[in-house]
């Protein structure tokens, strides 16, 4: 340390280096030089801690909005989009640790209106985490409204619900493929030997999830799981990379065909459209990708435009440059920037350990240790986040903090860090323009003038609900095995009659 400088000097002075230095030259500075403190300035060592209220009390005071469904009539009920809105509905929210509250992350985009099909105009998902099937069946999204899947990356709390929506989407109504976007291999060469390059890109993962699943998918094929006609998306008519093309060996127009649509991570367009995911040139909606940076090469955040309005939902990422300039949009900026944020390692070592206020001694400190680790290869601090927000002009309309365990007291808390460098940043259902994530908390985005108006809103669902109603939109074929017990040894088998049940169940 140099002479004449206390430890929080260099600190800032390190900090601002840093953040000078991954910007490059012609960057904006934040509004004013960091100051870091050397303890928790929001959760002061005291003799009388106070008691986290373990809630999030701002959820509750948002507006109710039922999600629209199917009826048994396949009437449209609850609150169907307008022509001009945009429909950001969080299913999965968290950071991998297990909350009953918050599933893990999935987030899920509808766009528009369109009369004849009596459905959105289009529709994604981003990530499907762990959890999040749940929260798509309690608002009424049936699986046919499930079959574009972009992930951001391989981590399980992204992608473990796939299972899920894969194996029971051509038992309900997605009788048509399910296609899961998502980066090619990562490039990083394997440490110990052979020092080989793994095919861990989504392509050999959607083959091997495919295989994985090759019990359930021929057990429950009794039933129908296509439509006779099926007009199958190209390269050309989604704007894709490539053309779409299963994996395995299934009729490429079954409910059981997955598609992989890989994507070149290292791709940002540094050359007009080398970075499109999908553009539909029939309903307009148009997603592109751009590389960030979270644990291991190949982690890519995505930006959803259609019709004026544009979202950004960059996953996980430690801060870094991309997003900013993707923010900035040709400074049109965006409508909605989802981003996670973590909170700082003590706070997450205090939340895992049931304490109120930082702990102390050598397994505290060890285990905050390893959270630094942890966070150091994956994700973006609180106040590295109101950085990234200070570098972006003009500020989103509203911005999103995600993939963050929400309580009063860890949102209180990220609020003040993200204000050090952003005092306009507010937290309000009418006036705001900064929110942190929450399952089923819905932003309604409409296009107009001279501002798009956004709506948050919380979904009122049934915990006890049942599956949403089954919405078929076409003549379905044949299944591949005649009949229900085609593949039973039934030898053993307990039948129906009158000196055992009765065969209507009751
Ligand atoms: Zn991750
Ligand atoms: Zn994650």
């Amino acid at each position: 340390m140099s002479k004449g400088l206390t430890r929080r000097d260099t600190l800032r002075l390190s900090g601002l280096a840093l953040g000078g230095l991954a910007l490059g030259t012609g960057s904006r500075r934040a509004e004013a030089a960091v100051t870091c403190p050397d303890k928790s300035p929001c959760y002061p060592d005291t003799a009388t801690p106070p008691t986290p209220t373990n809630q999030y009390k701002y959820f509750n005071d948002l507006d109710p909005i039922t999600p629209w469904t199917y009826n048994a009539k396949q009437e449209v009920v609850g609150v169907k989009l307008e022509k001009n809105e945009m429909r950001i509905t969080f299913m999965g929210t968290m950071i991998p640790a297990v909350r009953r509250a918050q599933q893990e992350m999935s987030i899920f985009v509808e766009v528009g209106w369109d009369d004849e099909k009596n459905a959105p105009v289009d529709q994604a998902i981003f990530d499907f985490g762990s959890g999040v099937s749940a929260n798509y069946g309690a608002a009424g999204v049936g699986f046919g409204r499930m079959d574009k899947i972009f992930l951001n990356h391989l981590h399980g709390d992204h992608m473990s619900d796939l299972t899920h929506v894969y194996c029971f989407g051509p038992s309900g109504d997605r009788k048509s493929p399910l296609y899961v976007w998502g980066p090619g291999p990562s490039g990083v060469r394997n440490p110990d030997w052979p020092y080989n390059y793994f095919n861990d890109g989504t392509k050999a993962f959607c083959k091997a999830l495919r295989n994985a699943c090759r019990w359930h998918s021929e057990s429950f094929s009794f039933q129908g799981t296509r439509y006779k006609e099926y007009d199958r998306p190209t390269r050309k008519s989604w704007g894709l990379p490539a053309e779409p093309v299963p994996v395995g060996d299934d009729d490429p127009t079954d409910g059981y065909a997955l598609v992989p649509i890989e994507l070149d991570w290292t791709r940002y367009g540094q050359k007009p459209t080398d970075n499109i995911a999908y553009w539909n040139r029939e309903t307009g909606v148009k997603i592109s990708h751009f590389p960030v940076i979270h644990t291991r090469q190949g982690s890519i955040g995505y930006k959803l435009e259609w019709n004026g309005l544009s979202m950004i939902y960059t996953s996980d990422t430690r801060p870094e440059t991309h997003c900013i300039k993707q923010a900035i949009n040709g400074r049109k900026g965006v409508d909605v920037f989802i981003h996670e944020m973590v909170v700082p390692p003590e706070v997450w070592g205090m939340k895992n350990s049931g304490l109120n206020q930082p702990g102390s001694g050598p397994a505290w400190e060890a285990m905050v240790e390893d959270m630094k680790r942890v966070q150091a290869s994956s994700h973006t601090p609180q106040g590295a986040f109101g950085y990234l927000l200070s570098q972006i002009d003009p500020k989103p309309r509203l911005t999103v903090a995600t993939h963050f365990p929400v309580a009063d007291d860890t949102v209180k808390c990220a609020l003040a860090s993200v204000q050090q460098h952003v005092s306009t940043m507010v937290q309000g259902k009418a006036e705001g323009n900064m929110t942190w994530s929450f399952d089923l908390m819905v932003l309604r985005v409409f296009a107009g003038s001279p501002k798009p108006l956004i709506l948050q809103n919380k979904a009122v669902v049934n915990d006890f609900g049942f599956s949403p109603v089954v919405h078929v939109t076409g003549e379905i074929a044949d299944p591949k095995y005649a009949g229900p017990k085609d593949q039973l040894d039934t030898s053993t088998e307990i039948e129906a009659g009158p000196d055992t049940y009765c065969e209507n169940g009751y």
